[in-house]
């Protein structure tokens, strides 16, 4: 089918005559029309958005899917600021309760913090910046893990020393360090302030003194390790420690034999060495200590003042 043919009027021919319209006449005539068209659909778009202010629907629906996102993120921040506080509340139960029943030392800060010193704060109002929120959202919760993690690791451990609790009941030195059951043994001198029997200057003694004599047996109060055996001249004389673990250990000072070698293993009630007058003593005496982590803690807080002589022998007499 072909096209119509035009015709039009030719004054100087007085004569109709087939019109022709020229391809590029043509071509310029619909691009006026496309141009045209294009500014006026800009101008509707203008008008409608910044004009009157309203919304495409694509631009409605991000904007409620990132309302949505603001939303869910608020509530993930909520949710970890709460496991945050359960976290730190359980962290100062453990340092402050349970802990210290083991004699274990408690976890410091910069420990548990994981090395990030804590964890940052911001309001989610004041923060225009979505992208920057959910970035530290996701730090938090990163040093939150890690928290959880050097905490869990902590009840392991007390979970350990209490299955260790029978073993810790023999450790603690809870017993005196000779019979003082017997009429022979003397207290002679308490934990605390008191004029230096040498000098009469006030000064700390760091244990009790039992008296009696010479060659009396001296007992480990409670199992451990021989950690230390040594002499000073101008203190302690012949001495032993002796490491009972859980943060414990006694010293025995002023002994004349000593009859375990460091290192060994010592059980509650074993004899351990006897009664001296060495180093600076003015008379034949043991010098018991009680060292708790790394104090010397009165030693009389440890053992029963009343103990038999029946039951004291019952505990040192060789077992097995
Ligand atoms: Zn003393």
């Amino acid at each position: 089918m072909s096209t119509p043919k035009r015709y039009k009027f030719n004054p100087e021919t007085l004569a109709y005559e087939i019109h022709k319209i020229s391809m590029k006449a043509r071509f310029s005539k619909g691009f006026v029309v496309f141009l045209v068209s294009l500014v006026v659909s800009f101008g509707y778009y203008f008008i409608y958005t910044d004009y009157f202010k309203m919304e495409t629907p694509k631009m409605l629906s991000i904007r409620s899917a990132n309302v949505e996102l603001a939303n869910k993120l608020e509530l993930l921040n909520r949710r970890f600021e709460e496991a945050n506080r359960s976290l730190t509340a359980l962290q100062i139960r453990d340092n402050y309760v349970y802990r210290p029943i083991f004699g274990m030392e408690e976890i410091s800060q910069d420990v548990r913090n994981a090395g990030f010193g804590g964890v940052n704060r911001y309001s989610y109002l004041e923060s225009v910046d979505k992208s920057g929120i959910l970035t530290s959202t996701v730090m938090n919760i990163d040093v939150l893990y890690k928290k959880a993690y050097i905490q869990s690791r902590s009840f392991d451990d007390v979970a350990q020393q209490a299955k260790n609790a029978d073993e810790m009941a023999l450790c603690v030195p809870a017993i005196p360090p000779v019979n003082i059951a017997m009429r022979k043994i003397k207290f002679s001198c308490n934990f605390g302030y008191r004029p230096d029997p040498f000098t009469r200057v006030y000064k700390m003694h760091t244990g009790i003194d039992l008296s009696g004599p010479i060659g009396e047996p001296i007992y480990a109060t409670g199992n451990g390790k021989i950690m230390e055996v040594g002499f000073d001249f101008f203190g302690y004389g012949n001495y032993i420690i002796v490491d009972h673990g859980f943060g414990y250990k006694t010293r025995y000072a002023h002994l004349k034999n000593i009859i375990v070698n460091m290192g060994r293993s010592v059980r509650r009630g074993e004899q351990i060495a006897t009664m001296g007058n060495t180093g600076r003593s003015t008379g034949p005496h043991v010098h018991y200590e009680v060292i708790y982590k790394n104090r010397t803690v009165d030693p009389l807080n440890y053992y029963n003042r009343d103990i038999a002589a029946g039951e004291f022998k019952a505990l040192t007499e060789p077992k097995g």
